[in-house]
């Protein structure tokens, strides 16, 4: 499965051109969107996200036509945006297992199999009854992580998600962003070069809605 976005346009009512006939190929496996703060990131990542329109362009994940197939995307897509908010007064497995109901997962040792696994897997086993109002940041992103998964995404969309971290927090969670890749396609998008170094097999750098590079981050940084 690819994700293939082909002359995508997106001008704004005020007239900033946030993506400016932006092509990109992006296979399974981490990809790292980089750029500085205004460079169009966000917007990029909500139009894949079916969360806003394009002008004019198309994306295809797979067979799936993205800008007009929004509920088949919908169906196979994990985002976590870049102020992701929790309930406060809810515990991590409660909220876990009732949406597992959501998404149709009836039988019960089903739901439990699966939302055990979930928080074992994002290292939140510890604080499962705990309310996720008392979880650090760090907590917060790796329980959205364990949200995105319960649809089984072959999509995820990250966006900034370092951001406030503390070292030891951020290392682990893009460690954990690292063992989702392989079947799935993973688009961390930021604005520190080292998150895409260190993790990403393949990247791009967009400024001013434009897309100024497309490779390995190992050919790019030694263009710096
Ligand atoms: P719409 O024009 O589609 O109604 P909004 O103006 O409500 O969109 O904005 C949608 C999102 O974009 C909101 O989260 C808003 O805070 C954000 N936003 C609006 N204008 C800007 C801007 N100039 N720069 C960055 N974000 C913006
Ligand atoms: P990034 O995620 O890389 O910081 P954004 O996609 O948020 O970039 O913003 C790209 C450009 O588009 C910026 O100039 C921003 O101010 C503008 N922008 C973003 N959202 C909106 C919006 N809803 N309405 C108007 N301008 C926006």
């Amino acid at each position: 499965m690819q994700l293939t976005i082909t002359n995508l346009n997106k001008t704004y009512s005020n007239g900033v051109h946030a993506i400016n006939n932006v092509n990109l190929t992006i296979n399974q496996g981490m990809f790292g969107l980089l750029g500085p703060n205004g460079a169009g990131k966000s917007s990029l990542m909500r139009t894949i996200a079916t969360l806003q329109e394009a002008d004019s362009g198309s994306i295809m994940l797979g067979e799936i036509n993205v800008l007009t197939q929004k509920d088949d995307v919908r169906k196979t897509l994990g985002y976590l945006p870049q102020e992701f908010g929790v309930y406060p007064k809810i515990d991590a497995i409660t909220l876990l297992d009732h949406l597992a109901v959501l998404k149709g997962i009836t039988h019960k040792a089903e739901r439990k199999e699966l939302v055990e696994s979930l928080l074992q897997k994002t290292n939140l086993w510890e604080a499962r009854t705990k309310n996720l109002g008392g979880y650090s940041g760090g907590m917060k992103q790796r329980f959205g992580i364990a949200q995105a998964l319960i649809a089984s995404p072959k999509l995820i969309i990250v966006d900034e998600p370092t951001a406030g971290l503390d070292p030891a927090e951020r290392n682990r969670f893009l460690n954990l962003l690292s063992e989702l890749g392989e079947n799935t396609i993973v688009i961390l998008s930021t604005h520190i070069v080292e998150d895409v170094k260190e993790l990403c097999s393949d990247m791009a750098i967009i400024n001013r809605g434009q897309v100024l590079y497309k490779g390995n981050p190992f050919d790019a940084m030694a263009q710096l």
